[in-house]
Parts: structure tokens; sequence; C-alpha cells
């Protein structure tokens, strides 16, 4: 599917953001200021070759017959990504241990190519579509996908950490007695608060989230039970994100957020049943701070294409 929109005939310096998902490319054609001209997404194939020659199609499909005026090309893609050389590892689900990702791409599109973390991504174009009022202070974007991490930005930047590590909060083991991580730890939040948790606890639907929200809110007592470990776990993670780095906005996002109000009502109760016990805690004003993701932007193509400069 491709949109185009815009219509000026003098654009130039145009970018193109690729979100590489372990199911599915997405990618934005935007202008100079950020606003996103066109759109599309194809299927994700696993391989190395196959990402470079999608991301290389999807790039030349959202330009269309605007490919020349394009400046640049940003990657946001999951697992270990190298940004001064454009290098990625370990891809689980692309099968890509190894890829000159950047390097590859931009001798393909003979454009300068820039590579990021998929969440860092996510979080630049979630931090993109924040109202200019909220754009003043820090801002924490939850990705609860597949897995569960956290990316900061501050000033319109990606915060990082000395080393790269800063958001990777699923892996923070909070209950040493809970279920094995595939990190080789025990009990980290990602076991109980990503779209992983939630297929292993409630296999029978697909997506988990609606089915459990709807059949606890209708007192199946087993739903209520997995929705509570889920919203004990968010819970966690509103906390450690904004007792550990206190931003002014919490964005949740990533695809079991698609299910929208219902997930952020229920965390908000979970939030007010802490706060009725705890004036520290109400005094975070945590229910104040969160918003979710806006669906019907891809926010992870968004900001691929505001890393890339
Ligand atoms: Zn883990």
């Amino acid at each position: 599917m491709m949109m185009n929109g815009g219509g000026a005939t003098e654009i130039e310096n145009l970018r193109v953001g690729v979100d590489v998902g372990g199911t599915k490319i997405e990618a934005v054609l935007t202008d100079a200021a950020g606003a996103i001209l066109a759109s599309g997404r194809r299927t994700a194939r696993k391989g190395g070759n196959e990402v470079v020659e999608d991301v290389a199609a999807i790039v030349r499909q959202v330009a269309g017959m605007r490919f020349g005026d394009v400046r640049s090309v940003g990657i946001g893609i999951p697992g270990l990504v190298h940004r001064d050389t454009g290098q990625v590892e370990n891809v689980v689900n692309l099968g890509i241990e190894k890829l000159e990702l950047g390097g590859r791409a931009s001798g393909v599109l003979g454009l300068p190519v820039w590579v990021d973390n998929d969440v860092n991504a996510a979080a630049l174009g979630a931090y993109g579509t924040l109202p200019e009022r909220l754009r003043q202070g820090r801002m924490a974007f939850v990705n609860l996908g597949t897995g569960l991490a956290a990316g900061f930005v501050r000033a319109g930047l990606v915060e990082r950490g000395d080393t790269g590590a800063l958001g990777e909060i699923g892996h923070l083991p909070v209950d040493s007695n809970r279920v094995a991580c595939k990190c080789g730890q025990r009990g980290c939040l990602e076991t109980a608060c990503s779209g992983g948790a939630l297929r292993r606890m409630w296999p029978m639907a697909d997506p988990p989230l609606p089915d459990i929200l709807a059949k606890a809110a209708g007192g199946d007592a087993e739903a209520g039970r997995v929705l509570g470990i889920l919203l004990h776990a968010l819970a966690d993670v509103v906390q450690i994100v904004a007792q550990g780095e206190d931003p002014s906005v919490i964005v949740i996002g990533g695809g079991v957020s698609r299910v929208g109000s219902p997930l952020l009502d229920a965390l908000r109760g979970e939030l007010r049943r802490r706060e009725s016990s705890s004036g520290f805690i109400a005094g975070l004003r945590l229910t104040e701070r969160l918003r979710l993701a806006d669906p019907s932007i891809p926010i992870g193509a968004l900001g691929a294409s505001l890393i890339a400069c």
C-alpha cells in the first residue's frame, strides 16, 4: 500500500525512514520539516541479502518519482547496532547474525544510510508526534512489542548512556523465582510484560491482549490473573522509568499497545491502587505522564527518517 501526499514540485532534502521488524518493513518519505509525504509497507523476509533487497525496494517505492530528491536514508532495526559502521548483529527474528546493513544499502541506493536500534528510532518518532508543549522536557518511550525495552529522548536527541545499554529494562530481573528468560536470567520484566509473554500465558488468541481484556472484564478468572501479571509488571516499568529517569512524558507504544485505551485505563487503575496506599507514589503523578503512541502513525519509520542526517 502506498499513499502519496504533498504535491509540492520543488521539494528537496527529502529523507526516507525504514523500520525493519520481524514480520514487516515500513517506510516513510519525509520532508525537511519531518512531515510524512508518503508511506509504504511490505512483509519482511528472513536473511541478510533479503533484508538489504527489501530495504532498497521499499525506499524506491515510497520515494517514487522523487527518489532524486532523497538525500539520506535512516533504518531502525532490532538487534545490536553499531551506528558508526552501520553493521547489525543478532537480529534473531530475521535470521541475521551479522550484516553490513548500512554499507550495503548505501551501495545499492547510492545514498548515505544511517542505522540505529529500532526502539531508539521509535522513541524519536513518538517524540516527533508530541504536541509542542510536551517537547520541553524529557520523554520516555516504552516499547511493548514482542519484547520490552525503553528509549529516552531529550530536546529531540536520543539518550543512549555510555555503552548504549540505556533503556534495556526488559531484562531487569524483578523476581528470581519466576519464568526463565532467553537472556539467561529468571523473572525478567519481559517474561511478564511483552507480546511474547502474553502469547506464552494466553496462547488461545492472537493477538492475546484484546481477548484477555474482554474476558477479564466479563469475569473470567484466568484472564483476570494473566491481566494482573501484565499490569503489575507494566506498572513496575512505569515506576522504573519515572523514578530512574524522571521524564515528564511516558509514551507506551509497540504492537501490544495497539489495543488502545482499555490498556491505558487498566494501567492507570493499577497505578491508582499504588497511589492509594502510598503518598510517595501519589506525589510522582505517574498517571498524568502517561500517553499511548498513536497507532495510525508509523513512528518507527518516522523516527528512522529523523536519525538520517
Ligand atoms: Zn531477560
